[in-house]
């Protein structure tokens, strides 16, 4: 496969490859999604609206907190109520997940927008 990956969005390194869901940078160690950016073959550039919890519309870069406690899949972790994510990214996610966006202490994943609620 010859596929050109995209170059990590942290340190822009060329030397990007997949791991399962993810795209891993082996000079950073940076690990993120590749799921929004390759995802050309649908049509649909991206989720038209997407609203949060109590219906606002949310944008790329908007800061949200979460309104429920969240299980981390094939982990112990959980999100608390109130935890803030800055930095949103709307993407057409695995599922109905349709923010990607990184929580801190967490690292890198995808929420659904039900879940948030926009600051
Ligand atoms: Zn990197």
């Amino acid at each position: 496969m010859n596929d050109s990956l995209p170059p990590c969005p942290e340190c822009s390194s060329e030397y990007t490859y997949e791991m399962g869901a993810l795209l891993v940078c082996p000079e950073c160690a940076h690990e993120w999604a590749a799921s929004a950016e390759t995802d050309t073959g649908t049509g649909a550039p991206g989720p038209a609206v997407v609203k949060d919890a109590v219906g606002n519309v949310l944008a790329d870069g908007d800061t949200v907190t979460v309104v429920k406690d969240l299980k981390v899949k094939g982990s112990s972790t959980v999100i608390k109520v109130g935890t803030k994510v800055r930095g949103i990214r709307l993407v057409n996610g695995v599922g109905d997940h349709d923010i990607d966006c990184k929580v801190d202490g967490v690292g890198p994943m995808q929420l659904k927008s039900s879940v948030v609620k926009k600051i």
